[in-house]
């Protein structure tokens, strides 16, 4: 079964920058899933790839929001996505250099991403 399940109750958590490493810094953890939007669900429904190999098949893609919860009592969204491998049936987090900030600051960015009207009328890449 390839169906991308919900994300909800999933645990989140961050590896600092390596610059941020080599200086001793902590992970950031105990963040929590508590809601999510998906791009198109019917993406979530990929079927496993049953041709040969292909090196031009990249599998499959699934793109998503999601709020997140953390234990200071703030949230946080993150755009992101999962991949499923050509011939693969599993979904893969993708998203380990995913945006995730304050609410506010992704609102700013789909807003300003959204206004830009001319960008959404450009003839789309062939697969997706
Ligand atoms: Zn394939």
């Amino acid at each position: 079964m390839s169906y991308m399940k919900s994300t909800i109750g999933k645990p989140v958590k961050y590896g600092p920058p390596d610059s941020a490493k080599k200086l001793g810094a902590a992970e950031r953890g105990g963040g929590k899933v508590v809601d999510e939007v998906w791009a198109i669900d019917a993406q979530r429904d990929a079927a496993k790839h049953d041709h040969p190999h292909d090196p031009d098949c990249w599998g499959d893609y699934v793109f998503l929001s999601q709020l997140i919860a953390w234990p200071c009592g703030g949230h946080a969204i993150r755009l992101t996505y999962y991949h499923q491998r050509c011939g693969s049936d599993s979904w893969l987090y993708g998203g380990q250099t995913s945006i995730e900030s304050i609410p506010s600051t992704i609102k700013t960015l789909l807003e300003k991403t959204l206004n830009k009207a001319d960008w959404f009328t450009r003839q789309e890449r062939a697969t997706d």
